[in-house]
């Protein structure tokens, strides 16, 4: 059985949008618990990457498993979201008017429907999992704030929160650290690397030194497929990598 211990499986993926080979045969290969890095030039496929996990684009061929029974190709964006992949694209997308608390209790119901939310009581379970969350993120002390006011740092970790609300089994990110100063950038590595075991965690990320302070493995996507995996130093030493990427 050679998906058994990959919560990822993906295998012979290639998808073209118009004739142009977005993802090339791709095999991408990632166990659970782990906090895999994925980097690559502008173009490289890591956006369509992703946009095939989560179901938003099918691949042409290929296949993609999720644990040992989920075909994610024959599941529906919503149905995978459900299944347990949580996505966090660049800009944080959090409620402004809304506090801290609403924010992560709008989170919960799974869909982002502000109507639904007040007609909803909180059990005990639900507020412990909010608690947890909000120290998780480091966010104590603004639960009662407005998102609006919180700095671009500050709404990247809840919008995190937001997804840790669905308790996903595995979590896209990408490019968290993009704006953040560097003091947001180690709490986010904290962060990131907090979840790590308890959660699957895909990073995206361009930040070289961000990712050399959280990463275990890194894949150099190039073209659509894998150029280099493995620690930071062999992908950075590596000749291909350094052309390609690096431009060295
Ligand atoms: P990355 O995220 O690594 O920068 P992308 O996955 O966004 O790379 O893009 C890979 C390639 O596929 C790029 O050349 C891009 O122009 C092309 N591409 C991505 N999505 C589409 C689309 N929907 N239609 C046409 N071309 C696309």
């Amino acid at each position: 059985d050679t998906r058994k211990g990959y919560i990822l499986y993906m295998e012979d993926v290639s998808v073209s949008f118009d004739g142009f080979k977005a993802i090339n045969n791709l095999n991408l290969y990632i166990r659970e618990g782990e906090l895999r890095c994925i980097i690559g030039p502008n173009g490289a496929g890591k956006t369509t990457m992703m946009d095939i996990i989560t179901g938003k684009t099918q691949p042409d061929s290929g296949s993609v498993w999720f644990g040992q029974s989920m075909d994610l190709l024959k599941m529906k964006e919503p149905e995978i979201a459900n299944a347990g992949i949580g996505r966090k694209f660049q800009k944080p997308t959090v409620f402004e008017a809304l506090t801290v608390f609403e924010n992560l209790w709008l989170a919960l119901g799974g869909q982002r429907s502000i109507p639904r939310l007040f007609n909803r009581k909180l059990s005990a379970e639900q507020l412990a999992r909010m608690d947890e969350v909000i120290n998780l993120i480091g966010l104590s002390d603004l639960q009662s704030s407005l998102a609006g006011t919180l700095s671009h740092g500050q709404k990247q970790w809840l919008e995190i929160g937001m997804l840790l609300m669905q308790n996903p089994k595995m979590l896209l990110v990408d490019e968290p650290v993009a704006g953040m100063t560097h003091q947001e950038m180690d709490k986010t590595a904290e962060l990131l690397k907090g979840l790590a075991g308890r959660h699957t965690v895909v990073v995206v990320e361009h930040d070289m030194e961000f990712i050399r302070s959280i990463a275990q493995t890194v894949t150099v996507l190039h073209q659509g497929s894998i150029l280099k995996e493995g620690s930071m130093d062999q992908v950075q030493s590596d000749p291909k990598v350094r052309e390609v990427y690096l431009g060295a």
